[in-house]
Order: C-alpha cells, then structure tokens, then sequence
C-alpha cells in the first residue's frame, strides 16, 4: 500500500504503474502542457512542472521506493528533493535537447534560448549544527544528477544509427491539415513517426544502457568542506559536476550552509549568547554555573561572593565564542542571567522568618530605601497586605477595567502576612 497517491494521480496511473505506463503518461502530458504550447494558459506551466516532478520521482527506483513509503516528506528528509532536475531538463531529456520539439516552431521564448548552453545548476541548502561550524567538518553529500550515457557517448544508439526523423525534419511535432466540412483545419500534433523524439533509433540498434535517452542518471559523492566558523549564506560551489547533457556544458552543483538552530546558544557573527538559570543565593552570595560547550568541553565559571547578579544582568567570558572564518580567532561567550527568585522565605520551623533571619539579611543588603512618597502627618491612613496574583482570573477581569467587580474590598486589616510575588 502506498502512503500517498499524489504523484501517481497527476500522471494519472494507477499507484502498480509499469515504467513503461509512467512513461507514456509522462510524454503525453508534457506534450500537451508544455509551456510553449500553452503561452495563454498559465496554470499550463504549473501543471507541466507538477508533472515533471512526479515522473521524475517515480522513474528513480529509488525515489520511488522512498515516496510510496514515506510520501513527499520522506523525499526531502532523506535529502533527495534538492537533486531535482528542472521540469525543462527533464523534457529535454526526453525530447533530445537543443530546442527540444517545439524550438524553431513557436519563434523562441523557450528558456533554453538565453545565454550559452549550459545545464542548469543544482542547488542544495546544506544543513549544519552549530557543533559542526565550532569544530569544522568535511559533509559527505550524495546527489542524483544525469551523466552522459557512457556506452553511447550520449548518441542514444551505435553510431550513425541515429537518424533525424524525416517526417517531422526532427522537430517532433508536425502540421497535419484536417478537412472539417467545408473548412480544411490546419493543426500539429506529436509526430506519429519518432513519438515526439524528433529522431529515429532502430530498436536493435538503440543503446542498452539508457534506452536511447543519451543520459543516465548516476549518483555521485561530493565532499563539503564545512570550514570553522563559516556563517548560514555561505556558498560552496563545484564547477561543472551537475547534470550533464548531449551538447551542453555540464551543469555547476552549489551548497549554500544554513546554520540550524541550538537549543544551548544563540550566535551573532561569532559571538555566542547562552542564557543561565541561576537562584538567588548563588546570585547574591556565590557559586558555580556549568556550561556544555560546542566541543564536549564544560565551562565552570564562578559566581564570586557578593557580586551580586541582578536579573537580566549581561556578562562576557572573552574569547569561548565562535571560531572566526578563515583567522580563527574567537569571539566571545555573552551570558545572560535569569535570577529565580524564591517563591517564599520562611522561618526554621517552617512558619515566618525570624527578626534574626530578617536582621542577617538587613546586616548585607543596603538599607531599605527612602520611599520618595510618603504621606503627610494629618493623612488618613489605611493599612493592606498583597494578594498572588491568579492569572486566569486576572485574564478574564483584563478584558475591562469598567466590568471590575469590588470583590477584593474585603481586605484583612492588620494581618501579617507578606508574601513575595516571584515572576
Ligand atoms: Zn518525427
Ligand atoms: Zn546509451
């Protein structure tokens, strides 16, 4: 059972399809969607291209094994979208290539028309962790591209065996006349001699290896060079090792690094930023935070006695950022502390601080603050103590103020109890 029948109902076969049945419903659907042929009829192009890719995949044995499997998801995890042809690459391969059936007939506007022939690039964003960039590495990256049949030498067949089609003088397509009552109708259509091919391969004369395609579909190693410290946009190109096809120059394959995300550090240029968690004690009166870094190295660094670290507070540890591009030397580490305060003091027996406990904390803190408000002597005076915050009923009363209800009138005057609103 396949996951998914996509591919196989844009191709219009059913998901057991032979080659040969992917094949026939692939030319007869390029044919007919072509862009050329289709120059008023935009949403042709987006069905050639759909196409395309659905034969595309589902003529690699392996593709297909993927897709019936895992669906178009798989594809792209398994990292085999980014080695697509181009749908026009792909037709070229079919309908040979230079011009392919419809050039000369439709007076350019092809895309095959614009500067030297060359086959497209392949293009492919190479994912990289953040422990990659810190160390340096060498990726080992597969992909799927056309090389020219190398038992043919890219002719389809023996040599002189391949003849340009009479009947279509290798075009692939053909004008017929009709005689519609008393109108003669003049259309094109595929030419019944070559299939669209434009040219004639005797049976037993056409090549074995690529069934007279002229191209094979090879999978080649590339090695990327993930240098230390290279930034997310950087691109890696190999000249000339993508597709190959009959009579043009072979296509260039570039690997642009995309930095994935960590979930210990954010960096900027080559500094690293990485947020700590620390409690109240350790920020007012020391201790130790621990830090994993890139390269299996941990990073203890000490909170000295009284320095105090207030929430949000910013401190740098010079030079463990990243490695720089090319020189190597390193950027810095930024921490940014979250001080946790505690949700509560009590006394030793588990009831309210003692005035020795509040006297201990008043012999290190600075002293209380004048308040820069304070009520004149003939005030009227009331007294309150704070209440937690509920925050989904503070959600509801937030929606307006107007509908406040006075429910929290009902204060306890006199009562002793303060509590510390932690965030
Ligand atoms: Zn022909
Ligand atoms: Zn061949």
């Amino acid at each position: 059972m396949v996951k998914d029948t996509k591919f196989y109902d844009i191709l219009g076969v059913p998901p057991d399809a032979s080659d040969s049945q992917l094949k026939s419903a692939y030319k007869k659907g390029a044919l007919k969607y072509h862009p050329d042929k289709n120059a008023h009829n935009p949403e042709a192009a987006d069905k050639f291209k759909e196409l395309s890719h659905a034969y595309e995949v589902l003529s690699d044995r392996d593709k297909r094994t993927i897709y019936d499997q895992y669906g178009e998801e798989g594809l792209e995890q398994g990292g085999m979208g980014g080695g697509g042809m181009a749908a026009e690459d792909l037709f070229a391969q079919f309908f040979g290539g230079g011009g392919g059936p419809f050039g000369g007939m439709f007076g350019g506007g092809g895309m095959r028309d614009t500067g030297p022939k060359k086959a497209r690039t392949i293009s492919h964003v190479h994912k990289v962790s953040l422990e990659d960039i810190y160390r340096g590495k060498v990726s080992k990256l597969a992909l799927q591209k056309s090389v020219i049949c190398p038992k043919c030498d890219g002719r389809g067949g023996k040599e002189g065996a391949v003849k340009k089609c009479a009947g279509c003088d290798g075009r692939g397509m053909k004008h017929m006349m009709r005689q519609m009552g008393p109108m003669i109708q003049r259309f094109q259509t595929v030419c019944p001699d070559c299939q669209g091919e434009g040219e004639i391969i005797r049976d037993r004369d056409r090549c074995k290896q690529c069934n007279g395609k002229k191209t094979i579909i090879e999978r080649k190693v590339l090695h990327v060079h993930v240098d230390r410290g290279v930034r997310s946009g950087h691109r890696i190109e190999f000249r000339g090792e993508g597709d190959q096809l009959p009579g043009v120059e072979p296509g260039d394959v570039v690997f642009e690094i995309e930095q994935k995300p960590h979930p210990r550090f954010q960096r900027k240029d080559d500094d690293l930023f990485y947020h700590a968690e620390i409690d109240l004690l350790t920020a007012l009166a020391g201790g130790q935070i621990h830090i994993e870094h890139l390269d299996d190295r941990w990073l203890t660094v000490d909170v000295i006695p009284g320095e105090c670290i207030s929430p949000g507070e910013v401190k740098v540890i010079r030079g463990q950022g990243m490695p720089s591009y090319r020189h190597h030397d390193f950027g810095n580490l930024y921490i940014q502390f979250d001080v946790k305060f505690p949700d509560q003091l009590n006394g030793p027996d588990g009831g309210p601080m003692t005035p020795e406990q509040i006297k201990a904390l008043e012999s290190v803190l600075p002293p209380r603050a004048i308040p820069a408000a304070m009520p004149p002597p003939d005030a009227m005076v009331e007294d309150f103590t704070l209440d937690s915050v509920d925050p989904t009923r503070e959600h509801a009363r937030a929606r307006g103020m107007a509908n406040m209800e006075d429910e929290d009138d009902e204060m306890h005057p006199g009562a002793e109890r303060v509590q510390c609103a932690s965030q």
